[in-house]
């Protein structure tokens, strides 16, 4: 089946010109996938039923993600789904709701790009499941047209889509890119390329690629060290790109876009979170304008620990009054394994299809395994 949510609006243009149809009928079908989300082309209805047989026969369908369980945190803003693509594959995708007093919350969905990862970041339970396959553009927009579905009956709508989710994007580039442009074309989802950022654990070559796309999209670099020795023990798929290539592609991509990067830093105890690591780390961003953003680590990451909370915060003094602009990241969902660096399907396909769903607001599933990594190595134990 050839996914009609894979087209971008100049190909479906070109579909139906191919079809002998007017070009009304391109801007009747986007319409109807982007914005009433049929689960199938039956459901496209504003087609008329011999256009739709037509694109039937010739192998034209509309794909869709089927939500397999659906987990709430305990204050109902974070929600965890196991969603399955049309061949079995699964993956977890998160919305993240920040309410705002006499409006409708902020909803972002982290989106995952592949079913797994290569990347093997010793902290995260996505590395540590392997790398399954790069996921296609209209499979993390499934993600997406998924939840918009999950929250438009709830008369509330995405505002953001961050892409770090399972996997490592720039990994799968030209999905990731024709993913980000599916989202963003006002004439498909339409969603403001500000509203975007892409997340990368430091593939040089895809940052430059993606600052020549001329595309105004966020970008956030995992950096977790700030020198090389420490960065290859935590992203041992680092290889050869130093901290210093990450500060120029990082450079580069602000001078071609007008973008600030934002570097993600996990913190995790006793490895990369004493005074002088945090030193170090300010003195590498000092007058870069990089923001950092601090993660104390989460639960499920092979015996590493988050550091207590005032280490937490002497770590940020440290960044702040050097003059580093920095954050500590809101924790959400780490109870229902929703959090950075928890996302991991568990499951076998075969066990899923058989299980319920859990409705919204009940029980959290079961604690997850924990990674196979013994505490012995982390780099500074
Ligand atoms: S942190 Fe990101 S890049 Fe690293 S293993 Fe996890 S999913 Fe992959």
């Amino acid at each position: 089946m050839n996914d009609l949510y894979r087209l971008l609006p100049d190909e479906a243009d070109a579909l139906v010109a191919s079809l002998g149809e007017p070009a009304y009928r391109a801007d009747q079908l986007l319409r109807a996938l982007w914005h009433t989300f049929p689960a199938s082309l039956d459901e496209v209805t504003t087609l008329p039923a011999a256009l739709r047989a037509r694109l039937a026969a010739e192998g034209w369908g509309v794909g869709a993600a089927s939500e397999m369980r659906r987990s709430v945190s305990e204050d109902g803003n974070t929600t965890k789904l196991l969603l399955r693509m049309d061949d079995g594959t699964l993956i977890e995708t998160v919305l993240m709701q920040y309410p705002e007093p006499g409006r409708h919350p902020r909803s972002t969905v982290c989106v995952s790009t592949q079913a797994g990862c290569a990347m093997g970041c010793v902290f995260c339970a996505t590395g540590q499941m392997g790398f399954e396959r790069n996921l296609k553009a209209e499979e993390v927009a499934a993600q997406a047209v998924h939840i918009a579905r999950v929250l438009r009956a709830r008369g509330e709508h995405i505002t953001n889509i961050v892409f770090m989710g399972m996997g490592e994007p720039l990994a799968n580039y030209g999905e990731t890119i024709r993913a980000v442009r599916l989202l963003t074309d006002r004439r498909a989802f339409g969603l403001a390329q500000r509203a975007i950022t892409v997340s990368t654990v430091g593939v040089i070559r895809g940052i430059d690629r993606l600052a020549a796309e001329n595309l105004r999209i966020g970008l956030a670099i995992s950096l977790h060290a700030p020198n090389d020795a420490l960065r290859q023990q935590l992203v041992p798929t680092a290889g050869p790109h130093s901290v210093g290539d990450i500060m120029a592609a990082a450079r580069r991509y602000f001078t071609a876009t007008g973008r600030r990067v934002t570097f993600e830093y996990a913190l995790i105890d006793g490895v990369n979170d004493t005074p002088p690591l945090a030193a170090e780390l300010a003195r590498l961003l000092r007058g870069s304008g990089i923001h950092v953003n601090l993660i104390p680590v989460n639960p499920t990451a092979g015996g590493f620990r988050r550091p207590a909370r005032p280490r937490v915060l002497a770590f940020e003094r440290i960044l702040r009054e050097a003059g580093v602009n920095v954050t500590v990241r809101v924790e959400k969902g780490s109870e229902i394994a929703a959090a950075c660096g928890q996302l991991r399907t568990r499951e076998s396909p075969a066990r899923v299809d058989f299980e319920p769903l859990t409705p919204p607001g009940a029980a959290s599933p079961p604690a997850p395994r924990r990674a196979a990594l013994a505490p012995s190595r982390s780099p500074r134990q």
